[in-house]
């Protein structure tokens, strides 16, 4: 689906933000961070805007907002089946773990999963060459 019909898939008004953040994450493979989305929107970025556009598109359930640590915050289009993510507390990049899926967990009665994020740290296959996982400690 392009753009502008992940919007009308969703009920949500097709405004130039909203567009270009959805093609900007189209464009970029990993979850993004509002920098590497802002850098890809380019002249159309606007922070105010972007702020309110990725909110409702995250409410709509159109984007995933993936957080670690309350600090790192990225985003991803929806598009794909719930999925772990891997953090790396080295390069601090978040990778997509598609064969790993988080639930449907047993709750106890009365509880509703409203959200499920499942994130997995430690260091990726670059920095574990480089770096032995005792040094972060
Ligand atoms: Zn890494
Ligand atoms: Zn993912």
């Amino acid at each position: 689906m392009n753009a502008a019909e992940l919007l009308s898939h969703h009920h949500l008004k097709k405004s130039s933000a909203r567009i270009s953040i959805i093609r900007a994450l189209q464009e970029l493979e990993t979850p993004a961070s509002e920098p590497e989305i802002s850098n890809k929107m380019g002249i159309h970025y606007d922070r105010t805007t972007f702020y309110r556009s990725i909110q409702t598109m995250v409410e709509a359930g159109l984007i995933r907002k993936i957080v670690v640590d309350k600090l790192v915050v990225r985003y991803a289009l929806r598009d794909k089946p719930d999925h772990a993510h891997f953090y790396c507390d080295n390069c601090q990049q978040l990778t997509c773990l598609e064969d790993i899926h988080p639930g449907p967990y047993r709750l106890p009665a009365g509880f509703q999963t409203r959200e499920s994020d499942v994130i997995i740290r430690g260091l990726c296959n670059s920095c574990s060459n480089h770096l032995p996982i005792e040094t972060i400690h």
